[in-house]
């Protein structure tokens, strides 16, 4: 059994067969031969072999050719582990005796033999694990070819157990069988932990490096909620976690029957508890929840799933499925926000030196025109089928806003001009996800009709960590002053004008923060679907006077973690457990 430490994106409990994907995004799945293809099946592997053998022996050529025979000689050290006769009837013995894949055999035996050359106190030796890998995965390459394959084509569930997965490719893991992830790489705040949480499975991200010790196959747990990851768990600590999962299904169930009831504090405070969607089968789960809307349809993810752009009919039928699903509920359509971890396959967009700082979101769609003109079209014809609300992502000047909401009303004139319906009064809103917006708040609410408070960005700009960085995750906090107090003035600008403003970063969606965002003042929460029972739960517990002297508290407070500590005790009085 190992146990690893990471972070925590996503909660719950998986337990399962672990799918690794190493850097090349191989996977190495346990998988088993027919009898009867065994003969056939170890005739791969031999072709295998002499195919990476004729590969080697031509680099040592080259390379001894070109830098000497002493470089030649690191693929002459290849070429004779590869041809090892030990470690050569390992393999065929697995094929043979338990009837394994080649790939699978091949990847179990390699990577036992790394191990041991990882764990000896020699660093020269224990570099020696590198090489070993280095043939694992020469031979994988020829034993898989073309047949390559991805986590597009799963038959049973598994635990992906990767080293990194872009948002595009955990939007695309197969929800019938993908039931959870762990990334070596990634931060809390990173698009790929807020896909997890759109999917519904326990992820856990910055484990740091760990694939080469585990193979395809091997039991493992993942602990959504204490962000760790055990390999090969023993008896006792599986029946454990198979009891929390169990009780974490029974606590489920318990907060359902919340679904038709209002997200009302004691005090008879209505509370607006919106959705936050990424795909439009979402929508599904917001209605399962009873959320009062959608308050952030991350549209950029029809993006990020596509190999072209998306047209304006793909725009508008997932606008209607969201639209219609939500009935009279707003809607809260946010235009693309790419660039940064978000990137879509089909324009190359230039590598920048800091994506986050690069040309991203609102920028982009200002120098793209047609791209973003196209989406607002999409958006207008949705207008007339429901309460849709367009939001701007990642606003910092005025300009940018007042570009923006031109870009708008041409789109707007032109509809009109080919008979287009669509509703004119369309509210359009901002993202106030930047210090700068926060510090122009005053201004932006004469020009918008609502705001939102999109903490995931602010808390990146405003403290200066990478929200998709495991290495400062201990900076990246919501609870940071900093933060809070920039939130206290975005909500005060918009009070002042009594314009509507919300939450629909991840701060939202974690109930240790309802009393305090209560007591500051907001009344509209939009979270994570699956957040939606506990955090209405709490509102329904407390008063607004109890939040008011919370938040009061909290805004006297220096640091983070006293505010996180005082938090903890507040909410412990009104619920049993929470789930930061
Ligand atoms: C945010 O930044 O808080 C936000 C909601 O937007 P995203 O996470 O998509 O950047
Ligand atoms: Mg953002």
């Amino acid at each position: 059994m190992r146990k690893l430490q990471g972070i925590a994106v996503s909660p719950g409990v998986a337990i399962g067969e672990a799918l690794v994907m190493d850097n090349e995004g191989f996977r190495i799945p346990r998988r088993f031969v027919a009898r009867d293809a065994v003969v056939d099946e170890l005739e791969r592997l031999e072709k295998a072999v002499a195919a990476a053998a004729t590969e080697i022996a031509h680099h040592r050529e080259t390379v001894s050719a070109e830098l000497g025979e002493k470089y030649g000689g690191i693929f002459e050290a290849h070429l004779q582990m590869l041809q090892d006769a030990k470690l050569r009837s390992e393999v065929e013995e697995m094929i043979r005796q338990r009837h394994y894949s080649p790939e699978y055999a091949v990847s179990r035996v390699l990577r036992r033999y790394a191990q041991v050359f990882q764990r000896l106190e020699s660093s020269y030796l224990a570099e020696r694990a590198s090489d070993i890998f280095d043939i694992e995965k020469r031979l994988l390459r020829h034993l898989l070819g073309r047949r390559r394959e991805g986590i597009a084509h799963l038959t049973s569930p598994v635990l992906v157990l990767a080293h990194n997965l872009t948002p595009s490719e955990t939007a695309n893991l197969d929800r019938r069988f993908v039931r959870g992830f762990v990334t070596e790489v990634g931060g809390p705040g990173s698009h790929t932990a807020i896909v997890a949480e759109a999917l519904e499975i326990p992820a856990v991200v910055g484990t740091g490096a760990f694939l080469t010790e585990v193979s395809g196959g091997e039991l493992t747990i993942i602990d959504g909620d204490k962000g760790l990851v055990i390999l090969q768990p023993d008896e006792e600590t599986l029946n454990r976690y198979r009891r929390e999962a169990e009780e974490l299904r029974i606590q489920a169930t318990k907060l359902e029957p919340l679904r038709e009831l209002p997200a009302e504090t004691r005090d008879g405070v209505r509370v607006q508890l919106l959705g936050n969607i990424e795909f439009p089968y979402e929508v599904d789960h917001c209605v399962d929840r009873g959320a009062d809307g959608v308050g952030l349809y991350r549209t950029e993810f029809l993006y990020l799933g596509a190999d072209s752009e998306p047209t304006e009919e793909v725009h508008l039928q997932a606008y209607t499925r969201v639209v219609q699903a939500m009935g009279d509920k707003p809607v809260v359509i946010r235009t693309f926000d790419l660039g940064a971890d978000k990137m879509p396959n089909m324009a190359r967009m230039e590598d920048e030196r800091n994506p986050c700082l690069g040309l991203r979101s609102i920028r982009l769609a200002l120098r793209n025109l047609p791209i973003f003109r196209t989406q607002l079209r999409a958006i207008m014809r949705a207008t007339p089928l429901g309460k849709v609300r367009i939001m701007f992502p990642l606003v910092s000047t005025l300009l940018e806003l007042r570009q923006a909401k031109m870009v708008l009303a041409d789109v707007m004139e032109d509809l009109q001009e080919h008979n287009v319906p669509f509703d004119r009064d369309v509210p359009v809103g901002m993202m106030v996800e930047t210090p700068a917006a926060v510090m122009m708040a005053d201004r932006f609410v004469e020009e918008v009709d609502f705001l939102s408070l999109g903490t995931n960005d602010l808390i990146q700009y405003a403290l200066a960590v990478d929200r998709s960085n495991k290495d400062v995750v201990n900076l990246y906090n919501p609870a940071d002053p900093a933060v809070l107090r920039l939130i206290a003035m975005a909500i005060q600008a918009a009070s002042r004008k009594q314009l509507p403003i919300s939450m629909c970063g991840q701060m939202s969606g974690s109930p240790l923060y309802t009393m305090l965002l209560l007591g500051m003042g907001l009344r509209q929460l939009s979270v994570t679907p699956s957040a939606i029972p506990e955090v209405k739960s709490l509102c329904r517990s407390v008063t607004i006077p109890e939040c008011q002297a919370v938040a009061q508290r909290v805004m006297g407070m220096e640091h983070a973690r006293d505010v996180k500590n005082y938090l903890k005790e507040e909410v412990k009085k009104y619920v049993r457990e929470i789930t930061e």
